[in-house]
């Protein structure tokens, strides 16, 4: 299938939902706008032609300036928990639900234009969204997805001649946000709100029709088969936010905001704002320079999603008995346990499990914090050399305890032993779970400089070598490379 994005007909499932959870909302125009990047990737899951995107009719749609004939652009209302605190007066500020596709593989995806002006929900804000947050969210929901790590989706950037203002002025752009749905934490929350639990039965029960059929049951609300379809479909967020925190640990990834309207009922990285990859590795890294407390520091993820699922429990409570929702927040502490450690001895090349690996994994992580050693080069090292002290050497000299770090060595030659397959398969898990090139902040930087010059070329290089994180890419060995001093100075804030 190759369309054009401006001629694919949309349905329109979340009008099902009662009409307090959206308003009806037109795109307003940005002007003079061009196509910055777009991603073939996206576009072949859609069935559209990535060509085609800079055609005047795909833009003027990018743009807000035309709305194709039967797309009914919507903003969705939620409430969320910003910063522990409940705010009641969320929903797209500054998106808009533009259209629900059928895409070859017989999914329905939403299209989100974010930027796309003004809605009932924008409070303060103008709607818009600037050049270099959409060459983020861009370059890192299409790196995640290509890291194995769920995400929402971006299909293309465009940018503008209209002037935002922000501490300066810079111009206004948009992203096209593509994912099979844009349910947040914050809608159940929004439900729960009501006071009428029949709002939380019709969400719980259109969440599990279309995003989660296994368990629909198509009952009676109240019933028993309703109950357990709705115990359900709380295990199952709570599972999966839990196995998307332990690929975000693993990772060395940081998501900066995770407020409860930031956080995907499908448990994708959703929401991209402040985030950060870790450089040289300290567990308390905060990538968000307003989050002062450290509230939503590296470390503090995994307790942060289990207390954004109390919060999503709370909702719930109307509907479902605390016992079970007990029994949901267990299931997150169970999972993201089993797959954080699955994840590490996979980082670490063991497949063999052992006792003593949990143990060994944390001893691993102290090597990295004691010696701020940088966290993907050290794994990547790691998965490219024979494990001894000569082949190592460049890891171990920038140890400051060299020591402690050939103790460790030790430590870890032992734990090899007690593995069945040889050196060539740890070789493979480990090149394989161990990415050659991340997103570091210094390269989305530098991107950014040069598209807010109107050179383009370098964050469609950056897109390119993302794609293909875990393979060599000889050309772009620059783009594995450790980052360099000043990178430790870059300041990413909430502003956007
Ligand atoms: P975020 O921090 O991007 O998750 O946004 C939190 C809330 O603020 C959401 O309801 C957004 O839609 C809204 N918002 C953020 N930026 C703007 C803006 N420039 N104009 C209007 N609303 C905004
Ligand atoms: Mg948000």
């Amino acid at each position: 299938m190759q369309r054009k994005l401006n001629e694919i007909p949309s349905q329109h499932r979340f009008r099902a939902l009662p009409s307090v959870f959206y308003s009806n909302v037109q795109p307003e125009p940005l002007d003079q706008p061009e196509l910055v990047i777009a991603s073939s990737n996206c576009a072949e899951l859609l069935g559209i032609n990535p060509n085609s995107l800079s055609d005047t009719s795909s833009l003027r749609t990018l743009a807000g300036q035309t709305v194709p004939e039967d797309w009914q652009p919507l903003a969705m209302k939620y409430f969320g928990h910003q910063f522990g605190y409940l705010n009641p007066d969320l929903g797209d500020g500054r998106g808009l639900l533009m259209a629900e596709i059928d895409t070859p593989s017989g999914d329905v995806m939403e299209l989100h234009l974010k930027g796309a002006g003004q809605t009932p929900y924008s409070r303060q804000g103008d709607g818009r969204a600037v050049l270099r947050s959409s060459i983020r969210e861009f370059l890192c929901s299409e790196a995640m997805h290509a890291l194995g790590i769920p995400s929402s989706r971006a299909l293309c950037v465009v940018n503008s001649a209209t002037p935002v203002y922000r501490e300066q002025v810079e111009t206004g752009a948009s992203l096209m946000r593509v994912t099979r749905s844009h349910i947040r934490f914050g809608h159940f929350e929004f439900a729960y709100h009501s006071g009428d639990p029949a709002m939380l039965y019709k969400l719980s029960d259109y969440v599990c029709e279309h995003y989660f059929p296994c368990i629909f049951q198509n009952a009676p609300h109240g019933s028993e088969a309703n109950k357990r379809q709705n115990a359900d479909l709380f295990e199952l967020i709570a599972q999966n936010t839990a196995s998307l925190i332990a690929k975000w640990q693993c990772a060395g990834f940081a998501h900066g905001v995770m407020n409860t309207d930031n956080m995907s009922m499908l448990g994708e990285t959703f929401d991209y704002g402040p985030f950060g990859f870790i450089d040289a590795f300290d567990p308390g890294y905060i990538c968000n320079h307003s989050d002062h407390q450290g509230r939503y520091a590296f470390d503090r993820q995994p307790a942060i999603a289990h207390w954004n699922l109390s919060v999503l429990a709370h909702a719930l409570s109307p509907i479902l008995e605390n016992e079970t929702l007990q029994q949901g927040l267990q299931a997150f502490s169970e999972r993201f346990n089993d797959s954080f450690i699955t994840g590490m001895q996979h980082k670490l090349g063991l497949q063999n499990h052992q006792e003593e690996d949990p143990a060994f994994i944390f001893n691993t992580l102290n090597l990295l914090s004691k010696n701020r050693l940088d966290y993907s080069w050290f794994y990547r090292q790691l998965s490219e050399h024979e494990v001894s002290k000569v082949a190592l050497e460049p890891i171990r000299e920038r140890c400051l305890d060299i020591k402690g770090f050939d103790e460790w060595l030790s430590l870890y030659q032992e734990r090899l032993g007690l593995e069945e397959k040889g050196e060539a398969a740890r070789k493979a898990l480990m090149l394989a779970s161990n990415p050659k090139f991340i997103l570091r902040n210094h390269l989305a930087q530098e991107a950014i400089a040069d598209a807010e010059k109107g050179n383009y070329e370098t964050v469609k290089r950056l897109h390119e070598v993302l794609r293909k994180p875990f393979e060599e890419q000889p050309e772009y060995e620059a783009y594995a490379a450790l980052p360099p001093d000043w990178a430790q100075d870059i300041e990413i804030s909430c502003s956007s």
